[in-house]
C-alpha cells in the first residue's frame, strides 16, 4: 500500500527567468520503505523534501499522503498534520541547548499537552527502541553528535508519524558516528516499520536505503532497489552516479 503520492509536480522559481527546479516528477512510497533521494548539487532534492514536508508549495501538481489531499492544509490543520503525520530529522539536529535529551525528545508530546504519565511512558519506549535510555537527563553538550542524533531521530518518532522525512541526517558526523546513526535508521525501519525517505550526498549512509531514486534537473534519472547485499547495493549506486554527473 503507497503511504505517499507525489504525482506530477513542477516548481518553478523566478518570474521573468523562469527555473524549474522540480519538472512535472512523479512517484510513490508504500508503507514500510526507506527511500533515499540522489542527486547533484542543485537537482532539486531539498526541493522536493520542502514540498513534501509542506514547508513549500509546489507550483503545479498534487502530493498525498495516506490518500488525503496536503497541499490544501490551512492554519491549525496544517500545524496539526506537521506535528502528527510528519517526523523530521535535520542535518545539525535541530535540538534545544536549554531542555535536556529527554525534554526535548517529548517536546512535540508537551506542544501537544499530552498528560505527563503518558509522556514519560512514551519516552521510555522510545529512547529504550533508539538505545539512548541512559542520557535522557543530559544536557545537548554533554552527548556524541551520533547520540545527540539518534535523540533528534527520537523526537520525530514520539508522534508515530506516517513518514520519517531527512535531510543530510549525517552531513554533521564522523564517519563511525555515521554508521550508528544509519544503523538506528535500518532497525528502526526493519523493526518498527518507520517509512523513511532520507536526501543524501554519501553512496555509503544511502546503501542502507532499499530504494534510491536518482534526481536530475528536478526530474527522476533513474531508480534502483536494494538486492541482497548492501556492498553491492553501494557499488551499484556509486556506477549511477558516475553516470549522473555533476558534484553530488
Ligand atoms: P539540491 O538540494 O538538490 O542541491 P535544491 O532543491 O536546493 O537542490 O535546489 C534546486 C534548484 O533550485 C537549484 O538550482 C537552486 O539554485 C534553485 N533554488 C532553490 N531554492 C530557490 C529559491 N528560493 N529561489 C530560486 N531558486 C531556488
Ligand atoms: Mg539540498
Amino acid at each position: 500500500m503507497d503511504i505517499l503520492n507525489v504525482n506530477n509536480i513542477s516548481k518553478v522559481y523566478g518570474k521573468s527567468i523562469m527555473f524549474n527546479a522540480l519538472d512535472n516528477l512523479s512517484f510513490n512510497v508504500e508503507e514500510g520503505e526507506f527511500i533515499g533521494i540522489m542527486g547533484p548539487s542543485g537537482s532539486g532534492k531539498t526541493t522536493l523534501l520542502n514540498v513534501v514536508s509542506t514547508v513549500d508549495k509546489p507550483t503545479v501538481g498534487e502530493i498525498k499522503l495516506n490518500g488525503k489531499d496536503i497541499l490544501h492544509l490551512k492554519g491549525d490543520e496544517l500545524a496539526l498534520f506537521r506535528r502528527r503525520k510528519l517526523g523530521f530529522v535535520f542535518q545539525d539536529f535541530n535540538l534545544i541547548d536549554t531542555l535536556t535529551i529527554g525534554e526535548n525528545i517529548v517536546l512535540p508530546l508537551t506542544l501537544d499537552k499530552v498528560e505527563e504519565k503518558e509522556q514519560d511512558k512514551r519516552l521510555i519506549e522510545i529512547a529504550t527502541i533508539l538505545g539512548i535510555g541512559d542520557l535522557l537527563n543530559k544536557r545537548t553538550y554533554e552527548v556524541s553528535g551520533g547520540q545527540a542524533q539518534r535523540a533528534s531521530i527520537a523526537r520525530a518518532l514520539i508522534n508515530k508519524p506516517s513518514i520519517l522525512l531527512a535531510d543530510e541526517p549525517t552531513g554533521n558526523l564522523d564517519s563511525k558516528s555515521a554508521k550508528d546513526v544509519m544503523e538506528t535508521f535500518e532497525k528502526i525501519n526493519r523493526e518498527n516499520k518507520v517509512t523513511t525517505m532520507m536526501v543524501t550526498h554519501d553512496p555509503l549512509v544511502a546503501s542502507y536505503c532499499n530504494r534510491i531514486l536518482f534526481i536530475k534537473d528536478g526530474s527522476i534519472y533513474n531508480e534502483i532497489y536494494k538486492g541482497e547485499d548492501r556492498a553491492q547495493f553501494y557499488q551499484e549506486i556509486i556506477d549511477v552516479l558516475a553516470l549522473l554527473g555533476g558534484r553530488n
